[in-house]
């Protein structure tokens, strides 16, 4: 890697990785030109609040707002909202007014876009949920008593219809795994999370694939495989999000499930890098590249890279990953990758949701969930970590990128 200090460092993409990686770049000391470009016309803002209090209170985008306004200016940072970057050179970005911008350094931002299913395009009253944009139109149509329709048992899912619930509306969850939160949750807590759900008058149905979406009058029918059919007058589709790599695509970087990168954050181009939910990246934990879709990863890992960005740093990536939900008041953490084990050894209650539980996967301790015991939480998580530490499994192999 060049250690020539650059002169311009472009971040695609406003959210929590790339104004974190921004603020990280000035924190370190970096005194020359940072233009932070986001396609969305809001000011950075955080995406958690929106299946929960923005959903249920307010979708008024002050609400949410990452930073204070005055912070960009403060900090001497470009921020390029509603701007899209339309071209990647290896020395220019291209935005959408045609104009041109050069930079020396680029970090890739840019996350995802939430997943629809073809059923669903140009229907109106069926959503997704992704932005400040989608939940202001979610809102407007939940009506108590209103019933929605579901279509996917993810956190986003859940977590909507966990606010619906409270808001007052009649919630069906369609899933078509045998079990939801199959990518986050332990097979036994996943159980526990239906239970949850139907306990608050969710039904919820597994094992069930939509074939069809429909509009009749004022009501919207989904028909599942076997010809039963959902009626609704308001859908949510939460069937995951797609990495945004159009750009990365365009410049022939090495491309998996998102952008690969090494544990520095960089991609196959060495000027390049990304962070935060596009990027996939070697974990420490699995010894194999994984792309994570939490908050706190998106801000660490925004802040790990920007740091690897300056010459004369070489800090290799390895905190533990974790994040969080928040269902009827139930607060549940998870650390690391409990969804891969085979084993649960369960401190408390897990039907009560107040337990503090750790996750091994053949005898070696992958991860934790908590809920209702930050402190037991915490004390998982320094466990974990150092557990993968002890392993030395951030070897000279993951170091280079060169794990699968
Ligand atoms: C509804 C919802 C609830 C969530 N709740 C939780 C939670 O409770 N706990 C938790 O841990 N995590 C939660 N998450 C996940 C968490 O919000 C994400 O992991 C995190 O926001 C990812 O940040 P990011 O900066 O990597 O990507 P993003 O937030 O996706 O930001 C990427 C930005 O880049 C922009 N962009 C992309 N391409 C271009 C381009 N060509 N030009 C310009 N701009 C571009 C995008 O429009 C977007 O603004 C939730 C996510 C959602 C959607």
């Amino acid at each position: 890697m060049s250690e020539i200090l650059p002169r311009t460092i472009a971040i695609v993409g406003t959210g929590v990785a790339g104004t974190t990686a921004a603020l990280t770049l000035r924190k370190e000391g970096f005194g020359g030109r940072i233009v932070l470009i986001g396609d969305e016309p809001e000011e950075p803002y955080q995406r958690p609040p929106l299946s929960k209090n923005m959903l249920r209170h307010s979708a008024r985008p002050e609400a949410a707002r990452l930073k204070p306004t005055s912070t960009w200016a403060e900090q001497d940072i470009e921020l390029l909202t509603g701007t899209k970057v339309t071209g990647l050179d290896a020395d220019a970005l291209r935005l959408a007014d045609g104009s041109q911008l050069p930079y020396d350094r680029l970090l890739l931002a840019t996350g995802g876009r939430a997943r629809t299913l073809p059923q669903a395009v140009g229907l109106d009253h069926v959503h997704t949920l992704r932005t400040l944009g989608d939940v202001a139109a979610l809102r407007a149509d939940l009506q108590p008593g209103g019933p929605l329709l579901v279509v996917g048992a993810g956190l986003v899912g859940l977590e909507v219809a966990a606010t619906a619930r409270a808001m007052g509306c009649q919630v069906t969850v369609l899933e078509s795994s045998l079990q939801p939160l199959g990518r986050v949750l332990p097979a036994r807590l996943r159980q526990e999370v239906m239970e949850l759900h139907r306990a608050h008058g969710v039904r919820i149905h597994t094992d069930v694939r939509l074939e069809r979406l429909d509009r009749h009058g004022d009501t919207l029918v989904a028909t599942d495989h076997e010809g039963t059919l959902w009626e609704a007058q308001t859908v949510l589709v939460a069937v995951g999000m797609t990495p945004e790599t159009t750009l990365a695509r365009q410049a022939g970087l090495d491309l998996a499930d998102g952008i690969v990168v090494d544990a520095y954050g960089t991609t196959s181009a060495p000027h390049i890098y990304a962070a935060g939910d596009v990027a996939c990246h070697p974990d420490a934990i699995l010894r194999q590249r994984v792309r994570i879709e939490q908050w706190n990863h998106a801000q660490e890992h925004g802040a790990a890279v920007a740091v690897n960005m300056l010459p004369g740093n070489h800090r290799p990536y390895d905190a533990v990953p974790w994040g969080w939900t928040n269902q009827y008041g139930v607060n549940l953490q998870i650390c690391g990758h409990p969804a891969q084990a085979d084993e649960l050894i369960v401190q408390g209650g897990l039907t009560d949701f107040d337990f503090a539980a750790a996750a091994y996967r053949s005898g070696r301790l992958i991860g934790g969930i908590a809920a209702g015991r930050p402190v037991d939480f915490r004390a998982l998580r320094r466990l974990v970590a150092e557990h993968s530490r002890d392993d030395g499994l951030l070897t000279a192999e993951t170091d280079r990128g060169a794990c699968p």
